[in-house]
């Protein structure tokens, strides 16, 4: 086991119903810690910049527009194998499909508005959280 970071997102459409504390109650019972935590609003070329890997996607004009129409809460959370234990904890990317009890399954809208982002390898974990330190310094 290794203690670990990973970046999470609470997305435009949890922040809009206001989800902060319950997303982040999901994650602390989960025992993951919440060791940096800002709320902003990205510009379209942050988000556009934030999700390049996916900008061949069809989804991509989709995502990057719904990522910058609201303020959303960037947050590093850290625990015992945390990027692996946060994706558990969020859920399918399609909320139909998300297992009970997962953070997606509990308030996501549908496969776009699906209230969080995390990171899915330790290596992009560490790429995310350096992006926001630029950009915000989410982290002291
Ligand atoms: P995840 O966030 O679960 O890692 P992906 O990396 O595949 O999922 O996609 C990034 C984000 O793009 C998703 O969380 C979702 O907001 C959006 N997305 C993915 N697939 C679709 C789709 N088919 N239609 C609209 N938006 C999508
Ligand atoms: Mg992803």
């Amino acid at each position: 086991m290794a203690l670990e970071r990973t970046l999470s997102i609470i997305k435009p459409d949890a922040t809009k119903r206001n989800l902060t504390g319950a997303v982040n109650a999901v994650l602390e019972q989960a025992g993951l810690r919440i060791v940096g935590q800002k709320r902003i609003h990205l510009t379209l070329e942050q988000a556009q910049k934030f999700y390049e890997i996916h900008k061949d996607r069809p989804f991509y004009a989709e995502l990057t527009e719904f990522m910058s129409s609201g303020p959303v809460v960037v947050q590093v959370l850290e625990g015992e194998n945390a990027v692996a234990k946060n994706r558990e904890i969020m859920g399918e990317t399609n909320p139909e499909k998300a297992a009970e009890g997962t953070i997606r399954k509990k308030f996501a809208l549908n496969i776009g508005e699906n209230s969080v982002h995390g990171s899915d390898a330790l290596e992009n974990a560490k790429k995310e959280i350096a992006f926001f330190f630029s950009e915000c310094e989410i982290v002291g």
